[in-house]
């Protein structure tokens, strides 16, 4: 099997290119095929050198770019098309002189007004084929002496076009459909339907998995494939990304540039994960892949047809599981790989606050690391008192006072230091005995303390407040409690 992913350089790493290529690789993965990874810089007006490094800087740091292409070399180059001119304009000459494809002279102002007659006529707009019957030689003497002309691949006027989608099933389409379409602008300036099935046939490229916007393109290249006599690719086309209002996935929506999701904390592995998932499920619907289970698990047959919902909030919870499962995997290689995310504080205190499971499920972004953290090392913040009081636990004055005094005292019984984990038990146990104590419900003792100790709604519990805060500063902020009461 040989797949490909061949991207356009008209924009940043797009988020549904990685989906795509994430596909491809997953299949030639799973098949011991060949990925081919090119580039369609054809467009010259939108294209550039900029994107197209963007792109596969990409793709290569994702590890989704393949064993061929662009990135590495290889024996089916060049893999920029810019750099395949000659190939196509051959290519076009043979099509001109085996009589599939011809030159078309129809100036713009004509096949407007054609256009226009066809649609007041309410007929399809299609082109006329003026020039499909001039002669050959003619033609080619008219181009010669410097006449320019487009080229239009001649399209039989009864034919079905069909192939069976390795997603979406049997696809027909009656050749009635289609005009003879402009296949280049001239001999050396070829289009897209032509270029990307020269390239598919010289990279003998056996698979083209591709979204579904290009359906439509691929009766096109199927009856250029057929106009050289070349084999025919299998084609599978992938469910659009959505926006959650069910439009095509766009900016104004969702970021789609693959770097705003990593410089805001996405991680590679979820960011892939995410993706795979975006159009294919398994039948259990497992939710967290490394990517060898991916290759082992995923198939084409259980790609979706309907669209895929890009869900940022199940991007965010698959991220959470990753950052859990990284750190839990090697504290060290995730801070040295996010160094730039973590907090400028002691690396060793760092990463084991980091292992601190009381984290779980609150860093759901790398992004989220330095303000979790930031708790144990920022000074005390000013806090409501309604925050120590809250209302659900109906907490009076006199309670919070006991509660604190009993803290404080438990505390003063305990020697620790800083980042001790070994007395989490010894506090944890001191703590949760002042309920029984006072006879009250726990979230009327370990709220407030936990409070007092952080001044935040959400932090770790509290005796990991203390042992990170060190006993010094926790009977400090308990006695700054007290005093506000
Ligand atoms: N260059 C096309 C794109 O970026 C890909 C075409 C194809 O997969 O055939 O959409």
């Amino acid at each position: 099997m040989r797949l490909r992913i061949p991207p356009s350089p008209t924009g940043l790493l797009h988020i549904g290119t990685v989906r795509t290529a994430l596909y491809n690789y997953l299949v030639a993965k799973k098949n011991n095929g060949t990925l081919v990874f090119r580039i369609e810089d054809t467009d010259k007006e939108r294209g550039s050198a900029e994107f197209e490094k963007d792109i596969i800087d990409g793709l290569v740091k994702l590890g989704i770019a393949g064993d061929e292409g662009v990135h590495v070399g290889g024996k089916y180059g060049p893999y920029r098309q810019s750099e395949r001119t000659e190939i196509y304009a051959n290519y076009l000459k043979e099509l001109i002189d085996t009589e599939k494809a011809y030159f078309c002279f129809c100036s713009k102002e004509t096949l407007e007004q054609k256009r226009e007659a066809q649609m007041q006529a309410k007929k399809p707009t299609r082109y006329d084929q003026t020039c499909r019957s001039l002669n050959a030689d003619e033609s080619k003497k008219r181009i010669e002496n410097g006449e320019s002309a487009v080229i239009r691949l001649k399209v039989n006027d009864d034919e079905t076009i069909e192939w069976n989608d390795l997603v979406r099933g049997n696809i027909q389409i009656h050749s009635k459909e289609l005009d003879d379409f402009v296949i280049a602008r001239n001999l050396s300036d070829p289009l897209y339907h032509l270029t990307v099935v020269a390239d598919d046939h010289d990279m003998e490229i056996t698979h083209v998995i591709r979204g579904e916007d290009h359906i439509s393109n691929t009766p096109k290249q199927i009856l250029i494939f057929k106009a050289f006599g070349w084999n025919i690719p299998e084609f599978a086309h992938l469910p659009l990304i959505l926006n959650d209002d069910k439009t095509k996935l766009s900016k104004r929506k969702n970021k789609v540039s693959v770097d705003d999701y990593l410089n805001d904390g996405i991680l590679p592995e979820a960011l892939l994960n995410f993706l795979a998932l975006l159009g294919w499920n398994t039948a259990d619907n497992q939710e967290i892949f490394s990517m060898d289970e991916l290759i082992e698990k995923f198939s084409l047959d259980r790609v979706h047809k309907g669209g895929a919902v890009f869900d940022l909030k199940r991007l965010e919870w698959i991220n959470g599981e990753w950052i859990k499962r990284k750190i839990t995997e090697n504290v060290y290689a995730f801070y040295e790989t996010y160094h730039a995310f973590m907090p400028k504080n002691d690396p060793a205190l760092v990463k084991q606050m980091l292992k601190d499971s009381d984290f779980e499920g609150r860093f759901k972004k790398l992004t989220d690391i330095q303000p979790e953290l930031s708790v144990f090392f920022d000074p005390l913040p000013e806090y409501p008192k309604e925050l120590i009081m809250r209302e659900k636990f109906n907490i009076t004055t006199e309670m919070l006072s006991k509660v604190l005094t009993a803290a404080k005292k438990v505390m003063e019984s305990i020697d620790w230091q800083m980042g001790d984990r070994s007395k989490h038990q010894t506090l944890f146990d001191g703590l949760v005995g002042i309920v029984e104590q006072l006879g009250l419900k726990n979230g009327q003792v370990l709220w407030p303390i936990r409070v007092a100790l952080s001044g935040r709604e959400n932090s770790p519990n509290f005796a990991t407040l203390a042992i990170y805060l060190g006993k010094e500063e926790s009977i400090k902020r308990l006695k700054n409690a007290l005093d506000q009461l």
